[in-house]
């Protein structure tokens, strides 16, 4: 499987329960897993201290980017394993481990253009379209820029050079305009007029709520709302369905197989393992090899669908996509 052909690595660092060994510091419990030969992170450090707290921060920061392996932060914590049962935890957290994050990793490059995505509740969402920068260990070719009001905010204009933002998992962001930077000629960017007024995706007339940023597609028949539904409705805390992805989801609505969340539901081996995949745009901005989606993985997406149907409420619930019942109020609204 897909496993096996990524390098996966692990390094130790907590423990739960010790049994055997008699330890009093974290000191002496890093010691014993470099005795027993148990791989740890690179870089420890035991401070007395709030000045050599904040030297090994600023020493950490240097010393992360040679590491094998990404980093965003620090962990602070005390030493003494006998204080960690004084200082105990709060609901979430123990009292005796902070975590400190670094800055995110910033860079620099040209908004070549703003294309506009259509999501699942039908809000279009503008996204930048960047020359390729390599940034935190991936090239960013994309980031989005939220709404109307924040381009207005920072005065974002096609061509522009922007400083973009990126951490960890976190979709890349425009921080701010480099105004030294930008051409004779650029104009204000207006959503509206950019898109002529109409869903780029179904081409309906857009509309905004009064006292509200967002535009928004209202047709139930736009297709780019119906695969960003699909998508959801597939997800692993909703229906959990097993290759569910955003190419797959865009070829069930662009041949019409799927036009409504519920036809998943009749689909058939056949049908489905015949189906073209689509070249799909990576971040990078690469794009992948159109290839069909075959038996194998076809059989696995129906079984999914049918195991589906034993979920919980709670999961088909969430499944739905009802405004502003999410998860936990999902949980909440089938337990009573
Ligand atoms: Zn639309």
């Amino acid at each position: 499987g897909i496993v096996s052909k990524r390098p996966i690595d692990i390094i130790f660092h907590s423990f739960g329960l010790i049994d055997g060994y008699d330890l009093n510091t974290i000191e002496q419990y890093r010691n014993l897993l470099i005795e027993l030969k148990l791989p740890v992170d690179n870089w420890f450090k035991v401070i007395k201290n709030s000045d050599q707290l904040r030297a090994a921060v600023i020493e950490l920061d240097s010393d992360r980017h040679t590491f094998p392996y990404g980093t965003d932060g620090a962990v602070i914590k005390v030493n003494q394993i006998q204080s960690h049962e004084l200082l105990g935890s709060t609901s979430k957290f123990p009292r005796w481990a902070c975590a400190y994050k670094y800055r995110p990793e910033q860079g620099q490059t040209v908004l070549k253009a703003v294309t506009i995505q259509v999501g699942r509740t039908g809000v279009l969402t503008p996204v930048a379209e960047l020359d390729p920068i390599f940034i935190s260990g991936t090239t960013v070719s994309r980031a989005t820029l939220h709404n109307q009001d924040e381009i207005d905010r920072k005065d974002i204009r096609i061509g522009d050079t922007v400083i973009i933002e990126k951490s960890g998992e976190i979709i890349p962001a425009v921080i701010k305009v480099n105004l030294d930077k930008r051409p004779k000629n650029t104009a204000q960017f207006d959503l509206y007029s950019h898109v002529n007024g109409k869903c780029p995706s179904c081409e309906s007339n857009i509309s905004r709520e009064e006292g509200f940023t967002a535009w928004r597609c209202n047709s139930p028949a736009c297709p780019d709302q119906l695969i960003a539904k699909l998508k959801h409705f597939g997800g692993r805390k909703m229906l959990d369905l097993d290759g569910l992805g955003i190419s797959v989801a865009e070829k069930l609505v662009t041949s019409k197989l799927v036009k409504h969340p519920l036809d998943l539901f009749d689909l058939e081996q056949e049908q489905l393992a015949n189906m073209e995949l689509e070249p799909a745009k990576l971040n990078s901005g690469v794009k992948s090899k159109p290839r069909r989606f075959g038996e194998k993985k076809a059989g696995k997406l129906i079984e999914s669908i049918q195991k589906s149907k034993d979920l919980p409420l709670s999961s088909w619930l969430h499944a739905l996509g009802i405004p502003n019942l999410g998860e936990s109020a999902s949980k909440e609204c089938s337990r009573v």
